[in-house]
């Protein structure tokens, strides 16, 4: 039988797409009687309109910032990240034209794939994986492989087992400073070891970071910032960050920064999909993003706030189930990743849940191998403690009522 999506007309690429199963709840859960703890959103109410707003003001007066501006990126917003790179690598210099601007992280993740990704080619991802980027590979027609997390980031001595059993690996994807879904920071000595096979089997590291800056660590007193990123130990690594997260995703604003091929050949990738990113919004993330006094400002108030929603959330949630269910401690980021011990399954939870006004995302949902029937992600980032106690309290509810009927 002939597919529906060649008889519709479509090409064959689009037989094995997939809508992303976070999307489509964030669809659901737009409702207002449901709090959602499902969606990567940063929080709205954190978000610095103000200096967004003078941000533009101040952009607009620049004809530059109303015409198309070079395919990597405005010069501006490129010099201001390759700043910012270079402190985060502990001094390391970055040079602006190692930096390329994408229409957020999300785009530079599918042009990189694009760049790098032969179709049939092996990729590795976290296990479990943020699901954009197994969007981005599946329509890459990679061959996806999957390595679990730990509790100190992707394993690496499991990689390097596979990796001597043969496996070739043209990308290996990692999101390193707590990881979209499961919260966990990879350690150093796992960063240098990665890097390590990097050069030693020729692969290129992807080191995905949108939450890097926003540590909070898991006292009151708080924790410094995660080791130093991947990208310092080998030059086989990209590494990628945004200013969704941080300022507003409504910028879409991302970049990487990587070896100056891959950025040509990016660039001309880029020329293709889009001509160019918008230069109203680069040089307005160009503008906060070097205003260091204010950004440490904003991002000290980000860190506070994100940490005492962290602590609402695990400890409503440590009060309502008990040992009944294992909740991750946070030490930043915006998610908490937590598994049932009395064999709730979490797809059979959620329509229920939605019943009782409160959203999560499944388990399933990041699953490339594993299964992750009982586990589930929560945010707490969009939700003030007393909005994150009342969700508990519906989840609490909803699991009574499964439990009722099983
Ligand atoms: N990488 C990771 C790990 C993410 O969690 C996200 C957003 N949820 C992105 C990339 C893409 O973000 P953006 O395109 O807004 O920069």
């Amino acid at each position: 039988m002939s597919s529906p999506y060649l008889s519709a007309g479509l090409a064959r690429r689009t037989e094995s797409l997939t809508s992303s199963a976070i999307r489509d709840l964030l669809a659901l859960t737009a409702r207002d009687d449901v709090i959602s703890l499902a969606g990567g959103l940063p929080a709205t109410d954190l978000i610095p309109v103000n200096r967004i707003a003078a941000a533009a003001e101040s952009v607009l007066r620049s004809p530059d910032a109303v015409q198309y501006c070079a395919t990597p990126g405005h010069r501006t917003l490129r010099s201001a990240i390759a700043a910012r790179e270079t402190l985060a690598r502990g001094g390391m210099p970055v040079s602006a034209d190692t930096v390329v601007a994408t229409h957020g992280s999300q785009q530079a993740l599918t042009l990189l794939a694009q760049a790098l990704i032969d179709p049939g080619a092996v990729v590795v991802v976290d296990e479990p994986a943020y699901t954009g980027a197994l969007q981005v590979f599946s329509i890459a027609e990679a061959q996806v492989e999957s390595i679990p997390i730990t509790d100190t980031g992707m394993d690496t001595e499991e990689l390097e087992r596979r990796l001597k059993a043969g496996l070739r690996p043209a990308v290996v994807h990692t999101v390193a400073n707590f990881h979209n879904p499961r919260g966990v920071t990879m350690s150093d000595q796992r960063r240098r070891h990665l890097a390590v096979l990097a050069d030693r089997y020729g692969f290129w590291v992807i080191e995905d970071d949108p939450y890097g800056e926003i540590f909070f660590g898991t006292t009151e007193s708080g924790i410094d910032a995660p080791p130093l990123p991947i990208a310092c130990h080998s030059d086989r690594v990209i590494r990628l960050s945004s200013a969704s997260k941080i300022l507003a995703p409504t910028l879409r604003v991302g970049w990487f920064v990587a070896p100056p091929g891959v950025c040509g050949a990016v660039e001309l990738l880029k020329q293709g999909a889009d001509l160019c990113g918008s230069s109203m919004t680069q040089l307005m993330a160009a503008e906060m993003l070097a205003d260091t006094s204010w950004l440490a400002a904003h991002l000290a108030v980000l860190r506070r706030e994100y940490s005492s929603r962290a602590t609402a959330l695990t400890s409503a949630l440590a009060a309502e189930f008990g040992s009944r269910l294992t909740v991750s401690r946070p030490a930043g980021g915006m998610f908490a990743w937590a598994a049932f011990e009395d064999g709730t399954d979490t797809g059979e939870l959620l329509p229920v849940a939605l019943d009782h006004g409160v959203a999560f995302v499944p388990g399933a949902a990041f699953a490339s191998a594993a299964q992750y029937r009982h586990s589930l992600r929560l945010s707490f980032a969009g939700s003030t403690p007393a909005v994150l106690a009342d969700a508990v309290r519906r989840l609490g509810t909803a699991h009574a009522a499964l439990t009722r009927v099983r």
